[in-house]
């Protein structure tokens, strides 16, 4: 029974030698080194390591929004980085959702439109109804028109997870989810993150929390650009 579900579990992300390098006037920094990994649907995978180890680089790099310098990444069989930039767009709406460690909410914007602000005007109104359903589903239903600055941390980061969550992208990128939540709101973001897994999705959550990442079902080790170690059931199945 398991073994079919893993072999008819559709790929979602393939990671293959990615490396990044900055280049500062302190020097070179390689910011991610060789690392590959496969992601499937159904997984939540947590990737941790101390700060400055390359996490949200290598998230970036995953979500389709940093160019890697070496190295492979192939979202739903498609490499996105041979798209030229309007198209990697596309692909990125279609594919990848993202929720950014600090928001980026559109202060002047109500909680209803941050949520729909990737939609062309002619396409919102066939997503309005899944906005509606996503805050309604994160108790935050009855704040459609309240802008950011109104709401507490814990309902801000709801609003990015609606936004990523819009167009049930197969991926879903979330840098410290949990990173400005008390216990409460940290344990409502992971059971989110969690259905969406179970639902099919495939979710990489990068964190420091341990609570967030005894949530995750598997998980990811990175030190110094380097992935160290994976546990948790792909680990397991993988050894
Ligand atoms: P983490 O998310 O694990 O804290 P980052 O991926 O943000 O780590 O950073 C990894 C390393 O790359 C750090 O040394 C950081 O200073 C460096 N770095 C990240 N982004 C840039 C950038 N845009 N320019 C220069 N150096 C960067
Ligand atoms: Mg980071």
């Amino acid at each position: 029974m398991t073994e079919t579900k893993v072999s008819a579990a559709k790929m979602a992300v393939q990671a293959e030698g990615l490396h990044k390098r900055f280049v500062t006037s302190e020097g070179e920094v390689h910011a991610v080194n060789d690392v590959s990994f496969t992601v499937e649907a159904g997984d939540f995978v947590a990737l941790h390591g101390p700060s400055g180890c390359g996490k949200s680089t290598l998230l970036l790099m995953t979500g389709a929004l940093l160019s890697p310098d070496g190295g492979r990444l192939e979202i739903a069989g498609e490499d996105p980085y041979q798209l030229k930039a309007e198209g990697r767009a596309a692909f990125r709406a279609a594919h990848v959702g993202f929720v950014f460690q600090q928001f980026h909410l559109i202060p002047y914007l109500d909680v209803l439109d941050n949520v729909l602000i990737g939609e062309l005007a002619g396409e919102r109104g066939s997503f309005d109804q899944r906005a509606r359903e996503l805050l309604e589903k994160f108790n935050i239903g009855h704040r459609l028109h309240h802008v950011p600055s109104k709401l507490s941390i814990g309902e801000q980061q709801r609003v990015a997870l609606a936004r990523a969550l819009l167009r049930s992208p197969e991926l879903l990128l979330a840098d410290e989810p949990t990173g400005n939540l008390d216990p409460e709101n940290s344990a409502i973001i992971l059971q989110h993150l969690a259905d969406y897994a179970d639902d099919g999705g495939a979710v990489i959550m990068v964190t420091h929390d341990d609570r967030a990442r005894a949530a995750a079902k598997s998980s990811l080790h990175l030190d110094a650009g380097q992935l160290i170690m994976a546990s948790g059931e792909k680990g397991a199945d993988q050894a």
